[in-house]
């Protein structure tokens, strides 16, 4: 009972001197009330703090954990052994309805009281590192450094850890907690395991993506992507001898010279590029064949569709000025191949669910630094919409995407508290508190 008082106390004196700088206190709308009192019963429930005070002391635990995950592989579509491996952590850490799914998603259902929401809380297992990358971790100066040891073997080490810490306090939620290892974030992959799992689960009411590290930042947007490949071919021929049929080169380069002068939206942020360019087979012979890669993003959904548009008919309009100016019976033809759909979308800055991620980094003592756009898992469920938020891990790094990436495990449990209490307050607690996320109807 006097520990209960005591941490309390800490508690309560961690809200009271919760930084928000005059900036983001002015900026953002007032947490509403029911956000604030859920808060607070989660924050003052036993077990809960009992769960917090525990992984506080974790560091050392957590910093291995994200170690020996790393330490795994898991390059684009081939995730199996990290998840393999990260299954029987989940299992460990007292989830014992857990499986791998069709897709490849390790799934763990952490189950409620009943008829409550169900919340998804993930971390992505996919790297963008090749099959064959050194992922060794080296620790240099209190730095790790390996290939995705933030990106995102920190999430993956944070939810482990809410996992671990929900299970030995026994804390009893309403709703269920569906704890998510997911495949195919990164590049290609597409969002692969997020389709997979929305299709198979209609009653999802609410995601939270643990991504990257840092903490203060929650992602509401999702900047999509649509990317393509596309290819001319013609005739190809003699550069002397067949001279006057159309060439897929050129008629390519008039693509490019034509997309390049397409002006996107600069608000909702909308943006192009043609990122590979190939073809030929020799300086002395008309092109057969060439391709392109392009990527489009947006902040929005319609911008996207609509710029995508200008851009097919900027490659159209190419081909058929390539065929005009030769005028033969040999034409230059295209092919569009879409390489990938990146969703996007928007859930409201005053979203239920962003408040309450205000609310939890206030409990542990963070200043909400922003509130922002990011192409992640979460752009699955927001298109579909269903609540979703992105928030990191706590700790520190640099360089992802990079072989220089590393981590340096500064306050890297705070990413753990936060999740903790944020799920909780969306899932609710028996007797303590009602959940804050909604139980919506299933989707078709
Ligand atoms: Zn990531």
């Amino acid at each position: 009972m006097f520990l209960n008082i005591f941490l309390s106390i800490i508690l309560y004196a961690a809200i009271a001197l919760a930084p928000l700088d005059a900036l983001a206190q002015s900026s953002l709308p007032p947490l509403s009330p029911a956000v604030e009192q859920a808060m607070e019963r989660v924050t003052r429930h036993a077990p809960v703090m009992k769960a917090i005070e525990a992984i506080k002391g974790s560091s050392v635990r957590m910093l291995e954990a994200q170690v020996r995950i790393t330490e795994i592989p898991a390059p684009p579509f081939k995730e199996k052994a990290r998840a393999e491996y990260y299954l029987t952590r989940i299992k460990a850490a007292g989830i014992a309805d857990a499986y791998i799914d069709a897709e490849g998603n390790v799934i763990g259902i952490r189950r409620g009281k009943g008829k409550g929401p169900k919340l998804v809380v993930s971390a992505h297992l996919d790297t963008v590192f090749p099959e064959g990358t050194d992922v060794k971790v080296r620790e240099k100066d209190g730095r790790y450094y390996a290939p995705g040891i933030g990106d995102d073997g920190a999430g993956l080490a944070t939810l482990l850890a809410m996992t671990e810490h929900l299970h030995h306090a026994g804390v009893r939620t309403i709703g269920d907690i569906m704890v998510v290892g997911s495949v195919g974030e990164e590049g290609l992959g597409d969002l692969r395991g997020m389709k997979a799992l929305f299709r198979d689960h209609k009653d999802i009411d609410g995601f939270i993506s643990l991504d990257g590290v840092g903490i203060g930042r929650i992602v509401n947007t999702a900047t999509g992507s649509h990317r393509f490949s596309v290819t001319f071919t013609g005739p190809g021929g003699h550069s002397f001898a067949a001279f006057g049929l159309p060439s897929a080169i050129h008629a390519m380069g008039r693509a490019v010279a034509k997309i390049g002068d397409l002006v996107p939206p600069a608000n909702p942020k909308t943006t192009f590029t043609v990122g590979t360019v190939s073809g030929g087979t020799s300086v002395n012979a008309i092109a057969g064949s060439a391709t392109i890669g392009i990527d489009v993003r947006s902040n929005s959904h319609s911008e996207l569709v609509k710029f995508v548009e200008q851009v097919m008919a900027a490659i159209h309009e190419a081909v058929a000025d390539e065929n005009k100016r030769w005028n033969t019976r040999s034409k230059i033809t295209v092919a569009i191949k879409q390489v990938g759909d990146r969703p996007a979308g928007s859930i409201p800055a005053n979203a239920l669910i962003v408040q309450a991620a205000r609310a939890a980094h206030k409990a542990v003592g963070v200043e909400t630094r922003a509130i922002s756009a990011s192409s992640t898992d979460s752009n699955l469920p927001i298109s579909l919409g269903v609540p979703a938020i992105t928030l990191s891990s706590g700790g520190q790094g640099g360089r992802s995407h990079s072989l220089q990436e590393w981590y340096a495990p500064v306050n890297n449990t705070l990413g753990a508290q936060n999740v903790l209490l944020l799920a909780l307050a969306l899932a609710g607690i028996e007797q303590v508190s009602e959940p804050l996320l909604e139980k919506r109807p299933p989707r078709p």
